[in-house]
């Protein structure tokens, strides 16, 4: 590489993946430590969870909230909620955890997919609106890398037709659209408490919702659909164990406290980057909507494969060799359906269900269907995010993805 661009030494980034990119310090030492003394760990009997539930919904202004042991379990209980007839639809994103996606399939209903804005990777009402039927039972809409998919149409839609709406907000703690929490527009909310999240127990998860049927069905799912506290409680319906334990909401509690801060924080820091990069040609800074907060997750670059040589892949390669800097181009390199559960119905045994009951259009994934999220994710370029970022490092991506650009053809 050209001498004169090269950095003067290397700094390491904060990880989300250790203690330098995340905020787990005394407070939840504290936390998990009464919760140890008090020698009760489940969260049928503990406080901690129970406390955590309540503090969150207070924070999201909504009526209830249910913890699970993973954003996956979270959504599972979601849907499971909604009680699909084997074979009906859930209109989704192409674009997404695969934790969103396999629950559809354990609640023998079909994912739809619908395509993506290419420059934000999020779903739209026309692209859900593309792939409705009659058989559709639920909308997920996913709020990707924290950036809010545009709420207003989306229920305009979704409620002309009554088919209720899921949020799946793991990557979106905090986001707000017209002054409104993300998570509060749907049916249901979901989140996660995974390692790489705002906030991290590890694993975790929750619902919340308003809807107070809603709410019992969620319960009873997490809870093996057991009736606790009910006259003559039985297992009323198919659910597994999806609790949270007490040491992970004792966890919860403490990071809770620091959500704020975080989300405030890695706000601040996404903007000074979105300044420092501005004007680069070839290359686009996150598409917000008028009216949304962005809370960052990761922060996405769009990279123009016509001007920047090898595109995004191009561009990641110099910040791994010559910066030090991991990002991902592609994020999860295929559109879900690509997959190979997806693309060879690997489900129950040999069976193939519930593929087996779908329309043949709800399963038609030619890739024509898609052009969004084959263009999304071919410019898309995730920086590592976290709340541990300071302005020296804000500087040091700017200055490390401006010099890599200014050289085209080193990286060919
Ligand atoms: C992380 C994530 C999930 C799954 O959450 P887990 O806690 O990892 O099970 C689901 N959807 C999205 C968008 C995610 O980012």
């Amino acid at each position: 590489m050209n001498p004169a661009f090269q950095s003067a030494e290397q700094i390491q980034l904060p990880s989300d993946q250790n203690i330098s990119g995340r905020t787990l310090g005394t407070e939840e030492i504290e936390m998990v430590t009464q919760a140890l003394q008090s020698g009760t760990l489940t969260s049928t009997r503990g406080t901690f969870v129970k406390q955590f539930e309540q503090r969150f919904a207070e924070m999201m202004g909504v009526d209830h909230c249910w913890c699970a042991s993973s954003g996956t379990a979270a959504l599972h209980t979601a849907y499971a909620a909604l009680d699909p007839e084997p074979g009906d639809e859930f209109v989704t994103t192409s674009i997404t955890d695969m934790g969103a996606l396999t629950p559809i399939l354990y609640q023998t209903a079909v994912p739809v997919f619908a395509d993506v804005d290419s420059d934000t990777c999020n779903v739209t009402a026309e692209t859900i609106e593309r792939v409705l039927s009659p058989r559709t039972k639920a909308i997920i809409v996913t709020h990707l890398f924290g950036n809010p998919c545009d709420m207003g149409p989306i229920m305009e839609l979704a409620r002309s037709r009554e088919i209720p709406v899921i949020e799946d907000c793991a990557q979106a703690f905090l986001a707000t659209q017209n002054g409104r929490l993300i998570g509060t527009f749907g049916d249901i909310g979901c989140f996660s408490l995974q390692q790489g999240k705002h906030i991290t127990t590890g694993e975790g998860g929750m619902v919340v919702t308003n809807d107070a049927d809603l709410s019992r069905r969620m319960f009873l799912f997490i809870n093996k659909a057991w009736g606790y506290g009910d006259e003559k409680p039985d297992h009323y319906f198919i659910a597994p164990n999806y609790r949270m334990n007490d040491i992970t909401g004792a966890v919860a509690l403490a990071q809770l406290n620091k959500l704020e801060t975080s989300v405030n924080h890695r706000v601040q820091m996404a903007d000074l980057l979105t300044e420092k990069l501005q004007g680069i040609d070839g290359l686009k800074t996150p598409k917000i909507s008028d009216g949304s907060v962005h809370t960052y997750w990761k922060y996405c670059l769009n990279v123009d494969g016509d001007k920047v040589p090898g595109g995004a892949v191009g561009l990641a390669k110099v910040l791994r060799e010559d910066y030090g800097i991991f990002s991902a181009p592609r994020y999860i390199q295929k559109p879900a359906f690509q997959c190979q559960i997806f693309r060879d119905k690997v489900t129950f045994g040999k069976s193939q269900f519930p593929f087996t009951e779908a329309r043949p259009e709800a399963v038609d994934y030619s890739p024509e269907n898609f052009p969004g999220s084959f263009a999304g994710l071919e410019g898309i370029l995730v920086m590592p995010w976290n709340e541990a970022y300071t302005e020296e490092h804000v500087n040091y991506i700017a200055h490390a993805i401006r010099n890599s650009l200014q050289q085209p053809g080193e990286y060919n």
